[in-house]
This record gives C-alpha cells, sequence and structure tokens, in this order.
C-alpha cells in the first residue's frame, strides 16, 4: 500500500515533491499512526529553500507538527490501544542514556534526531513512532488544533520554562509568525502586558497578534519600551532570529532584564554585546520541549485558555504541499495545515 508523501530529497534549493512511499514497519516499541492532520512548520519551508542550519538526512518526508489515531501496536507498547487519539514529540531519536536524557532533558540530547529532518516525518498518511513520544488527546479537541500542540510547546519553553514572567511585566515578542504569536499569547496568560513587533509586510500577521490581547508595533518599539519609567522592557522574545533583531532587543530591554532567543539566523552578529555586560542582561537560548511541557500545553489547548484556531490559515491536501508552503511562505497566512490523502 503506497501514499503521497511530502518529501525532501536533496540538499539543493527547492528540493521538494510529491513521492508515493511504502507504509512504514514498526518496532517492538513503537506505533504505526494514521496521520489527521500536519502543520507546515517554519523549518519545513528552511529545508525546501535550503537555508537550514542542520543536517538532513536525504530523502526524508518533512512534518513533526501532527496528531492522528493509534493504528498497529508493537508487541512492547504497553498503555495504548487502537484509535487512540494522539499527538507525538519530535524527538524520534535519542539516546536514553544520555545525561540529559537522564534529566528528563532529552530535547537537548545531542544525539536526538527529530521527525521531517533525521527520520522521516508526517506530511504523509502513515508514520511510525516510538510510543515514548504520544500524548494522548481529548476528545473535544480537533486535530486541525492539536497539531499545532508542538509550536504552543515551543513557545511555552521559551516564555515560561526559561524566561522570568510576572503578572504586569511588560513584554515585547519580536516577530510574528506562529512562535511570536504564540508566544505573546503565553506571555499574555503569565498576566504581562505583551506588545507584538513586526515590519511593514506583516500587517496581516500582527492582525492575528491583536486577537491575543497584544499591542502590535510596526518597526520601533523604543517608546513602547520606555513607556512606564524610562528604563525599557522586562522580557524580550526574539522569535526572528536575525542578527539585527538581537541588536534591537540589547537596545529595547531594561536593566537586570531578560531576553529570551527562540529564532535561528546563521549569520554573525556583526555589533557588541557589551550592553548585556552593563545592563545585567540575562541572555538565554530556548529550544524544543519535553514531555511535561507537552501535557501542560494539551490541558491549556483543551480547556481553550489557549485558542490557537485564529493563528491556522487554510487546511491543504498533502498533494497540494506546494500552495501551503507558498502562502507561508510569502507570509499571507501565519500557520498552514496539511492532511493526507
Ligand atoms: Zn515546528
Amino acid at each position: 500500500m503506497k501514499s503521497a508523501a511530502v518529501v525532501n530529497y536533496a540538499p539543493e534549493k527547492g528540493s521538494v515533491e510529491i513521492r508515493e512511499i511504502v507504509k512504514p514497519t514498526i518496532g517492538e516499541e513503537d506505533i504505526l499512526l494514521e496521520v489527521a492532520n500536519v502543520g507546515v512548520c517554519g523549518s519545513d519551508l528552511h529545508q525546501w529553500t535550503a537555508d537550514h542550519s542542520w543536517p538532513v538526512n536525504y530523502p526524508v518526508v518533512l512534518g513533526h507538527e501532527f496528531g492522528g489515531h493509534i493504528l498497529e501496536i508493537g508487541k512492547r507498547v504497553i498503555g495504548w490501544k487502537e484509535g487512540d487519539r494522539v499527538v507525538s514529540e519530535t524527538a524520534a531519536v535519542i539516546d536514553p542514556n544520555n545525561p540529559m536524557s537522564r534529566q528528563g532533558l532529552y530535547n537537548l540530547d545531542p544525539t536526538r534526531k527529530g521527525f521531517g529532518y533525521g527520520v522521516d516525518g508526517a506530511m504523509t498518511r502513515f508514520v511510525r513512532v516510538p510510543a515514548r513520544c504520544l500524548h494522548r488527546v481529548p476528545q473535544q479537541l480537533a486535530f486541525e488544533q492539536a497539531c499545532l500542540t508542538e509550536p504552543s510547546c515551543v513557545a511555552y519553553n521559551a516564555v515560561i520554562e526559561n524566561s522570568r514572567v510576572k503578572p504586569g511585566d511588560r513584554v515585547i515578542v519580536i516577530g510574528p509568525g506562529t512562535i511570536g504569536i504564540l508566544c505573546a499569547a503565553m506571555a499574555r496568560l503569565c498576566g504581562a502586558e505583551v506588545a507584538l513587533v513586526g515590519l511593514e509586510t506583516d500587517k496581516g500577521r500582527l492582525a492575528i497578534g491583536r486577537q491575543y490581547g497584544c499591542e502590535t508595533i510596526i518597526g520601533d518599539a523604543q517608546s513602547w519600551a520606555r513607556q512606564r519609567d524610562g528604563l525599557g522592557a522586562d522580557l524580550i522574545i526574539d522569535a526572528a532570529g536575525v542578527s539585527n533583531t538581537l541588536k534591537l532587543a540589547i537596545h529595547w530591554v531594561r536593566p537586570n532584564g531578560q531576553i529570551t532567543k527562540v529564532g535561528w539566523g546563521p549569520q554573525p552578529l556583526g555589533f557588541s554585546i557589551d550592553p548585556i555586560v552593563q545592563k545585567n542582561v540575562t541572555l538565554q537560548g530556548s529550544f524544543s520541549h519535553n514531555w511535561p511541557i507537552w501535557e501542560r500545553v494539551i490541558a491549556l489547548l483543551a480547556s481553550g485558555q489557549l485558542d490557537v484556531k485564529p493563528i491556522i490559515g487554510g487546511v491543504w491536501q498533502v498533494t497540494e504541499w506546494h500552495e501551503a508552503f507558498e502562502k507561508m511562505h510569502n507570509g499571507e497566512v501565519v500557520k498552514s495545515v496539511l492532511k493526507p490523502v
């Protein structure tokens, strides 16, 4: 039995096409998942446009933001049954004995390999998933939204676990993509005043951000940062990643404040970061997520405290991946969601 899959087959720009692939066979500790929905991530776009900075195992099926029903169960899997509604974490391969894994921080195990670049991902009908990656999805949470658990976990890790946010804090989020908007939403849940910053071309995406109760700013956030007492914002989340946004963050953060960088940018900085010393600022990176974050985010989605519907720009069949990728790439939609054929 073959199904259509969105395959990234080579490191050259544009090397993505639909290929017919066979149903994967599973190991004793895996389940076979029948995919219901899979979100398109910025990193899928980066592999398509070949400006990514991580190693890819070509050819690979794209897609790591997914959920669906369990179809087959490996011999040694316990606690799951056929038909269960689940979402999957992204760390498809980890070394369970790595000291980071032993601490529960398997997302930081350097040997970790994720779906969509290290092993075959979910932009197809069937995907092989280790049972340890699974989380149960309550009936009231539709898969079109549940597949956004993963980016919501990225935002939860950046804002809740890796940053200090208190009610009344002033928080600036740079970059109105999926991660930026979800970071703004998380900071709002913490009771912060939030400004989401973008460029002139981001108007549509900023308007979506406003639905989460944040202010939006095009360009310079300096006066918003200094509005309360002239000193700057308590926390800056950099969800854009280019060198210049870190420069702005250093400028807008208050003394003893924090900058959390969740956006990637392979270019060298080209400016001095001495103000981080002078201002006694914490510069924090944030990467991926782990089991307790997934459980908490699913609870937020299921209760409606976090609503990802405004972010979803449409649902396309995997065979229409090009249109779904293109609309996200040119900023017409914040998040494209696919479904298998
Ligand atoms: Zn992602």
